[in-house]
């Protein structure tokens, strides 16, 4: 039986990929430190045999007995508002975290796939982004500290496959919405749904002229899986490049919630990218993936799940 670390296992992203190499027979060993996690969304697992849980901050040394074939790096603060808020965490995860998973998957002759992210091209100059695009990042913005760790943790990750032949994989994952978001994490999904179904006004940061290309949880999670099971080593977008303006994607929430609330405009966080979408040339080739799920069915999937909250969870604003 393949066994599988997987590293920010109790947040949205990792608690999904749990569920998949469950589904796919491997024995997952699931780590995080709870700091923007949350155990809920993995106690489904918990009496299974084949699954674990280590509470386990990964800036500290990492060590995992017994064999390991496959490791996902998935752990670190993902939404502005959390980076923003455990900036140096942030910084220590994507490069002292990512050092110890690399050093964990040498020890283990394990294969490593890393969670960059598109905002490694920064405020992009060059559209849509494709993987030779360098970007255009502010190393001492306040988004640095997320954007040069996950540059750090790329360059890293290339340097432990050329100089020890580690078998690295390197996601560049595009917005992703799904099930588990935090509601309060304060990204545009969860914020807006929140807004909408609190009655409050939804809160359009600018004038909503930026752009995004919202990606479905299973179709991101499908691409990952692709990715891990190739032998690619470059990075890969895997993003749905059906891009939309936030005023226009607002629009689209008001419609679908059916909402009496208006919109509101909110001043621009700095540095917040102009325009985002992925170039998938290169998913489409060596992966053979592209997005199945289109952003009006996801919309309404992940709705129905902000529905079913509690309303104490409802109660978490974002702000
Ligand atoms: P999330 O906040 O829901 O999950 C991150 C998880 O990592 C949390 O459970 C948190 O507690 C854990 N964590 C953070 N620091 C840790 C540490 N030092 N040790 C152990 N665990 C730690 O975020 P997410 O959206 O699921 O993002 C997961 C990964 O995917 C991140 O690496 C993020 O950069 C990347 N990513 C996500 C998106 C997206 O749209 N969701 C886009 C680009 C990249
Ligand atoms: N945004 C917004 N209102 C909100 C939250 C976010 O207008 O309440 C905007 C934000 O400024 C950005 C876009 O929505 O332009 C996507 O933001 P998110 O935090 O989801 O992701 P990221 O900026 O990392 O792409």
């Amino acid at each position: 039986m393949k066994k599988t670390l997987i590293t920010g296992a109790a947040g949205f992203l990792g608690s999904h990929l749990c569920d998949r190499f469950i589904a796919e027979g491997h024995h997952v060993i699931a780590m995080d430190n709870l700091i923007t996690g949350d155990l809920k969304n993995i106690e489904h697992l918990f009496h299974l045999e084949r699954f674990e849980f280590y509470h386990h901050d990964v800036t500290k040394f990492v060590h995992v007995p017994g064999k390991m074939d496959h490791i996902l790096h998935f752990a670190s603060p993902a939404s502005p508002i959390d980076y923003l808020k455990i900036p140096i965490e942030t910084l220590k995860v994507g490069s002292i975290g990512t050092l110890n998973l690399l050093g964990l998957a040498k020890d283990h002759k394990a294969k490593i796939l890393v969670a960059s992210t598109s905002e490694v091209y920064g405020d992009p100059l060059v559209h849509p982004q494709s993987e030779d695009y360098f970007g255009n990042v502010s190393p001492i913005g306040p988004r640095g500290v997320y954007d040069e760790a996950k540059r750090f943790m790329e360059s890293i990750t290339m340097a432990y496959h050329r100089h020890h032949g580690l078998d690295t994989r390197i996601v560049r994952i595009f917005n992703t919405y799904g099930s588990r978001m935090r509601l309060n994490d304060g990204r545009v999904v969860p914020a807006f749904m929140g807004q909408a179904l609190r009655g409050e006004d939804l809160t359009v940061f600018g004038d909503g002229s930026q752009t995004r290309s919202f990606t479905y949880i299973d179709d991101q999670i499908e691409g990952i899986y692709r990715l891990l099971m190739s032998d690619y080593v470059e990075p890969i977008n895997i993003g749905n490049p059906d891009e939309t303006t936030i005023l226009e994607f607002a629009e689209e929430i008001i419609k679908l919630t059916g909402t009496n609330q208006k919109i509101v405009f909110k001043p621009l966080p700095q540095d917040d990218p102009s325009q985002r979408q992925p170039d998938i040339a290169r998913a489409k080739e060596i992966l053979d993936w592209e997005p199945r799920v289109h952003r009006s069915e996801g919309l309404k999937k992940v709705y129905e799940y902000f529905k079913s909250l509690s309303p104490e969870e409802l109660r978490q604003k974002e702000h």
